[in-house]
């Protein structure tokens, strides 16, 4: 199912035209194909399929007399008389139009370069001769006496039949230009090509068309390309944002049944060591985990692959299920992997599951639990002697749990009988990560999958762009967490500077910690351009700049130790620019506490898990995205102390970034602020690398607008695909897939 199996990058479109479409190049002249080309079309449904931008949409018909400044008028006239002269400064003419209707006058003022420009316009513009006008009214006083005036505008004869009346009221279509296209020059093509639409190939099959009530492909075409009014363009766009999520919904479909051919190993059992760990557990599991728990358990005890996406914001307790869920996998002969992004954390991962089983973790030890599997950690940073054992404890089946990063998916790991893989922070794993391990699984089953994510993505938008997951989401917080309190901090008010400082002092003194982020290591000597909430700019917007006190990590850790109020507070520095042991030596420090303050880029961003630390102040936050603010946030208040956090900015009050960031101060929840982000930026990187291809190209689909479309065109969509895994008898509906995924990745691979 290779889209592009010699991997050489796009291939040549394939033909997909059915006998008797035109070709553009023969309904179009040359300009016109030329404009429509640039838009990026090749052929006549490509190019119906883009939809305009925006309509004008032409205002009630108005009296001259109740004009004002500004308005985008129409009117209806009759010709007074015209003047043509010649401009002083610049080769050409003004042609100056009195119009007036029965209450007042109007100049429209034509600018023309050329003489037979000037002659054409006074022929259709003879006087007592009856048109429509429309364009921007302006009064101004130094010229007509301060009368009312109309720069370069439309008109059209006006007959004052009814069917002039409605052409006038029509939404005209305005497309978007590339490559010095004209707009007249396109509409012009759309109103030809709209005339072929029958022509157009149907993806949506007509059952589904009807019983979704909507327009037919080439009345949806007319109705988006030559509206009589906005209700029908609406109605039209109808047809193709439903086609767009069926199409999407195929092909996730399709990858679950594609992946249910390789079956996985049925984990069926119930114990002995998961019930063990449940007793164990010195905490009782939230409502949330036990269903989510119940859902993954129902998952894996079926031979068909699970493809759980398990979402909950930082401290939701996602590690407790995810080793409930692999104790079922232990319990029932198999294995499981626990994949994290960083070394710093697979190792993190690994002391807590052993803390977590205790003796039921330590099979290779005295006083181990008769039940007891062992628990194997795998680095690419590991002692060869280290990576031997465990590899022999993977290969013969001794380990029953293996954490570890990257190195865990090499070839050279052989599994006794993986059964299935828990993937921590999955924006760092990408599809072909997954597609590696799925030859894996024990007697060339495919093992089950479960990938974690603390950046919850909104329901509806997990469905339209990771469809082929199963979405589950714990959605409270373990009770009794002391919870954590955002102000944000402007520079402009040194006293609150000061403040946070003191406060951040205090915390220290009370035995607490205190992470301090900066968004640069040292910025003397990094480039200009920063990124403001996502937004790159290469010179510091004006009252931004460093100014004599930059504040990259090193600067920072400088300037803290001058300050008087936290004299005496150990501070240490991390980021990414110091050796792997340098990191690891920072973060042991301050686990260990030895150091009071931790001055750090963005590394410590994802799950290490200090529970003494209580004050996180992110400088420059407007740097910082949404969702990293909110992570960074989640590192403190993880014990049993509450955490404060401050995001400083230099952001001046009141500037919409400053308004923005007591909004993430203001809530802590992370499906609002997943919500937030995405309004703002379109789904851009909340689903990852694994979809973005397929989302990134969204043309009618609005994931948050059209919830219930995608959520009936997922449904429809897979029954459709229940009884026709292979698309057979929907062959237009298979060459929309197939095109569908080349135009968003060339070398996508389909299954
Ligand atoms: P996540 O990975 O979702 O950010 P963790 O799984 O690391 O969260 O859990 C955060 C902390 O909460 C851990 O210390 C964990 O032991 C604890 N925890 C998990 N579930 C519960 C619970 N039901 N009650 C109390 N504490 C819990
Ligand atoms: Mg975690």
């Amino acid at each position: 199912m290779n889209a592009d199996a010699s991997g050489t990058g796009r291939t040549a479109r394939a033909p997909r035209r059915s006998s008797g479409v035109p070709e553009l190049s023969e309904l179009l002249t040359s300009a016109e194909l030329r404009a429509v080309r640039a838009q990026g079309a090749e052929d006549l449904d490509d190019m119906l399929r883009l939809t305009p931008l925006r309509y004008i949409v032409p205002g009630e018909l108005r009296d001259l007399g109740a004009l004002r400044e500004g308005d985008d008028a129409t009117v209806i006239v009759r010709v007074v008389g015209s003047q043509a002269r010649r401009m002083k400064r610049r080769p050409g003419s003004i042609l100056e139009v009195r119009v007036a209707d029965e209450n007042a006058q109007l100049t429209l003022t034509f600018f023309l370069p050329k003489d037979h420009i000037v002659r054409w316009h006074q022929e259709h513009l003879a006087p007592g001769t009856r048109i429509a006008v429309f364009g921007t009214v302006h009064f101004d006083p130094r010229f007509h006496q301060g009368a009312p005036q109309i720069t370069n505008p439309r008109y059209e004869p006006y007959d004052g039949s009814a069917e002039a009346r409605a052409r006038l009221m029509r939404p005209v279509p305005v497309y978007r230009l590339r490559k010095k296209a004209k707009q007249a020059t396109l509409r012009s093509a759309y109103k030809k090509a709209v005339e072929f639409a029958d022509q157009l190939t149907t993806i949506l099959p007509p059952t589904v068309r009807a019983a979704e009530h909507l327009p037919s492909l080439p009345e949806a075409m007319r109705l988006i390309h030559t509206p009589q009014d906005m209700a029908e363009t609406e109605r039209g766009t109808r047809h193709l944002v439903f086609e767009e999520a069926f199409i999407l919904q195929t092909i996730f479909a399709q990858r679950r049944a594609f992946d249910a051919r390789t079956p996985a190993p049925a984990l069926r059992a119930s114990g002995p060591l998961q019930p063990l760990l449940d007793e164990r557990l010195p905490f009782t599991l939230t409502e949330s985990q036990a269903e989510v728990g119940e859902a993954i358990r129902h998952e894996l005890a079926r031979s068909r692959p699970t493809n759980v996406l398990l979402q909950g914001d930082v401290g939701s307790g996602k590690t407790v299920v995810a080793l409930r869920a692999m104790l079922q996998a232990v319990d029932s002969g198999h294995q499981a992997v626990l994949l994290a992004p960083t070394e710093v954390l697979a190792e993190q991962h690994h002391r807590t599951i052993l803390n977590l089983l205790g003796d039921l973790g330590r099979a290779d030890h005295m006083h181990a639990h008769p039940d007891a599997t062992r628990v194997r950690l795998l680095t690419g940073s590991q002692s060869v002697a280290d990576r031997r054992r465990t590899l022999l404890d993977v290969t013969s089946g001794e380990a029953g749990i293996i954490v570890g990063t990257h190195a865990l998916l090499t070839e050279s790991v052989e599994y006794a009988a993986l059964g299935l893989v828990v993937i921590d922070e999955q924006h760092r794993f990408g599809v072909d990560h997954r597609r590696r391990l799925r030859t894996k699984g024990a007697d060339g089953k495919n093992p089950h999958v479960i990938v974690m994510t603390a950046t919850p993505i909104p329901r509806t938008a997990a469905l339209a762009t990771a469809g082929d997951l199963d979405v589950l989401s714990l959605t409270q917080s373990p009770g009794g967490r002391p919870g954590i309190t955002t102000h944000v901090v402007h520079e402009e008010d040194p006293a609150w500077e000061s403040r946070m400082w003191a406060r951040t002092a205090e915390e220290i003194g009370a035995g607490r910690q205190a992470f301090v982020v900066c968004a640069r290591i040292d910025e003397r000597e990094e480039r200009a351009d920063v990124e403001i909430m996502g937004e790159v700019f290469e010179d510091l917007p004006s009252g931004t700049d460093p100014g004599p006190e930059p504040r990259g990590v090193t600067q920072t850790a400088e300037r803290l130790a001058r300050r008087p109020q936290l004299h005496g507070a150990r501070i240490g520095v991390m980021h990414g620019r110091l050796s792997a042991q340098e990191k690891q030596e920072a973060m042991d420090a301050m686990v260990a506490g030895e150091l009071d303050l931790l001055v750090a880029t963005t590394v410590i961003e994802v799950g290490v898990d200090l529970p003494n630390a209580s004050v996180m102040v992110v400088m420059d936050a407007e740097r910082f995205g949404i969702s990293q603010l909110h992570q960074l946030r989640g590192r403190i208040g993880r014990g049993e102390h509450p955490g404060i956090a401050f995001f400083d900015t230099r952001m001046p009050h009141g500037s919409e970034t400053s308004e923005l960031l007591a909004k993430i101060a203001a809530t802590t929840d992370g499906f609002e602020l997943a919500e937030i982000d995405m309004r703002r930026r379109g789904t851009g990187d909340l689903v990852g690398e694994e979809q973005s291809g397929l989302h990134r190209t969204l043309e009618h689909l609005d994931v948050l607008r059209d919830e219930k479309i995608i959520a009936r065109a997922r449904g429809i969509a897979f029954d459709l695909v229940a009884g026709d895994v292979d698309l057979e008898d929907h062959p237009q509906l298979a060459a929309a897939v197939e095109r569908r995924l080349r135009d968003a990745d060339p070398n996508v691979e389909r299954s």
